[in-house]
């Protein structure tokens, strides 16, 4: 537990970028800091400036009872602590690296066979703002556990709980990145098709800028019409957007470029109208998506 006098041991296994910007932030608010990596290499930086360099996984588990692991994906953790299992009673295992919240509900169960108590946690910043004001992490798991160790864990970012449920961690920050990394696909798209007509992407990117600044007020309603299953259509009706879809598609076809982003679109729209929706509004693509 920590005190402003004596801050909590912490464990970092795992040393990407965003291991190691962990490990940073406890260096900085000296925490001692026991480190482990699979390429031990990554860990000199931080070794230099004072964190703990385990030479197993066994004695990193041994060096501090709140263990946080920061690796690719829960897979990782197994091969990792399957070997050391004998040396996780009475450990706190906070998994803040992505997977699934069937995969975070399995490794709650797993941990509490070895004795160990575990949190699943989803980062929601890159590497450099770890720490930082604005920086924050869903939980989900014991809520008690989590208030144990909040102010050592808010370290890294703000501590969002999201229940009780373990897989709610993950549940929201695979949400999050659904929009981005589909909203990524989206602009690199629209970029390749500038691009097509010789135009450099640096002359498209101030209205990438300000379309994006826009798309909060187009989103403003989306979560209340959705839950009401109210989908105004009075000013962009699907039939129309369908057709915008489709020449989007088109465009992209004639650029000579790789359509499949936009067809997949134009087909979840050309759905959505078949179950009847053509007057509906946009937010009426739930139909669809809420299916398998
Ligand atoms: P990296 O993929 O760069 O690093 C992953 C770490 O996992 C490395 O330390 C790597 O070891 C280790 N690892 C992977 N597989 C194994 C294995 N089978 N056995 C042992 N170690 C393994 O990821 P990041 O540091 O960028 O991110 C860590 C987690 O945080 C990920 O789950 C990521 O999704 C999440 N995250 C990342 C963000 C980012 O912007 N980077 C933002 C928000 C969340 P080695 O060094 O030996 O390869």
């Amino acid at each position: 537990m920590q005190t402003n006098e004596n801050p909590e041991a912490v464990t970092i296994i795992g040393l990407g970028p965003m291991g190691q910007a962990m490990a940073q932030v406890f260096l900085d608010n000296r925490h001692p800091t026991t480190v482990w990596n699979r390429t031990a290499a990554k860990a000199d930086a931080l070794v230099a400036q004072g964190a703990i360099r385990a030479e197993t996984v066994q004695q990193a588990l041994a060096a501090s009872r709140l263990v946080i692991l920061s690796l690719t994906d829960y897979q990782a953790m197994y091969q990792l602590l399957s070997p050391a299992t004998g040396a996780l009673s009475g450990r706190l295992l906070v998994n803040l690296s992505s997977d699934t919240p069937q995969e975070a509900r399995k490794a709650t169960q797993w941990a509490a066979r070895y004795g160990a108590q575990f949190l699943s946690g989803g980062v929601m910043v890159p590497p450099p703002l770890i720490g930082k004001p604005g920086a924050f992490v869903f939980y989900s798991g014991s809520r008690a556990i989590l208030e144990a160790h909040q102010s050592t864990l808010s370290r890294i970012g703000k501590a969002d709980f999201r229940g009780e449920d373990p897989g709610l961690a993950q549940l929201y920050y695979q949400a999050l990145l659904d929009i981005m990394f589909t909203s990524a696909a989206s602009v690199l798209h629209a970029i390749a098709l500038i691009r097509s007509a010789g135009i450099p992407a640096v002359t498209f990117g101030p209205y990438v800028q300000d379309f994006l600044a826009f798309l909060p007020e187009l989103f403003q309603d989306v979560a209340e019409e959705v839950d009401k299953g109210q989908y105004k259509g009075a000013f962009n009706n699907m039939n129309m957007m369908a057709a915008g879809m489709s020449h989007v598609a088109q465009a992209s076809r004639d650029a000579n470029i790789n359509t499949s982003l936009p067809q997949a679109i134009k087909q979840l729209y050309d759905e959505t109208i078949r179950m009847g929706y053509g007057q509906d509004g946009l937010t009426s693509l739930i139909e669809i998506l809420k299916k398998p």
